[in-house]
């Protein structure tokens, strides 16, 4: 394996130094998830998009299906190999079998793979930090790094810009967003629909109440629904919604069946259901930016983020 910090070929596992640069390994490769530090660093590499977005495990996971995945065109080229030793082995009749054996036996392998539980990534990040590696843009799962008031006032776009409120549904989908400066992109203020951070919802009251214009964005996992946000947050009477514009932004089971760049996490097991923070920051905000400005359903967004589509 190589070493992350000098590139010196080491065999790693847990605990092993680098004798040239003295790095700690803190993964094991023959754990269950099969990764080195090298591996694991990489992962996040991407995750992070080259280190400009903030990430949860949730995309890390995403991107180490994505690796895992045995790819279909392998079995034209399995059966050649195979038709190639038969024909060696017993001449015409041995070469058709064998072709037919190992373009059956990829071609099968490939169709029941299945990805490795959710829970495979668990502990791998906690294990890095233990040994002393820092991973830039990180998101461990419950940061709530908004509960101190000075961090989310950097975010805020100024008053008289914002135009619009996004409720999502989950307090660690507003670290997220607002880590990735979500607010100040798209003149937009975050909260979650349980009052997520709690001294934004009176600033957000205050300008609901000022201007009409501004428009109410639901925003969420395809495990929950607009509809049932919508009702929460009527019942809470935590925000002043009279006379506001509400537009549903999803994420639907149904928007999720067409995302193919998530065919290695294999949704349609689940019943399409995913956390939003499976897509990728940048994809996400395409998405939200066409949608929101031209008034079109976020799945119309995705397509433009080039994120939407099949090719068979
Ligand atoms: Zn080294």
């Amino acid at each position: 394996m190589q070493c992350p910090k000098c590139s010196k070929r080491v065999r790693a596992a847990e605990g092993v130094v680098c004798p040239d640069c003295g790095y700690v390994f803190a993964l094991d490769p023959r754990d269950p998830h099969g990764l080195s530090d090298f591996d694991f660093l990489r992962l996040s590499h991407q995750a992070s998009f080259g280190g400009r977005h903030h990430f949860t495990q949730n995309l890390l996971y995403v991107y180490y299906c994505m690796e895992r995945v045995p790819t279909h065109a392998m079995w034209p080229l399995a059966g050649l190999l195979g038709g190639a030793i038969g024909y060696h082995a017993l001449g015409v009749r041995g070469g058709v079998m064998g072709a037919a054996a190992a373009a059956g036996l990829v071609y099968h392998g490939t169709k029941s793979w299945r990805p490795p539980a959710r829970t495979v990534l668990d502990g791998v990040c906690d294990q890095m930090a233990s040994a002393g590696h820092r991973l830039p843009r990180f998101i461990p799962r419950a940061l709530f790094e908004f509960r101190d008031e000075e961090k989310y006032v950097e975010h805020l776009p100024r008053a008289i810009d914002v135009d619009h409120v996004i409720v999502v549904d989950r307090p660690e989908l507003v670290d997220w967003l607002v880590l990735n400066d979500l607010p100040r992109r798209l003149n937009a203020i975050v909260i979650s629909h349980t009052g997520y951070p709690n001294y934004v919802v009176p600033i957000v009251c205050e300008l609901l109440d000022l201007r009409k214009s501004i428009g109410i964005y639901l925003l969420h996992d395809s495990t929950e629904s607009s509809m049932a946000i919508r009702k929460q947050l009527a019942d809470s009477r935590m925000l002043p919604t009279t006379g506001h514009r509400f537009f549903n932004l999803g994420l639907e089971p149904k928007q999720v069946a067409f995302m193919k760049q998530l065919d290695a996490i294999q949704p349609s097991r689940n019943h399409f259901r995913i956390p939003l923070d499976s897509i990728p920051f940048n994809v996400l905000e395409r998405a939200l930016y066409t949608s929101i400005n031209r008034a079109v359903p976020l799945l119309t967004g995705f397509a433009a983020a080039g994120w939407v589509g099949r090719d068979d």
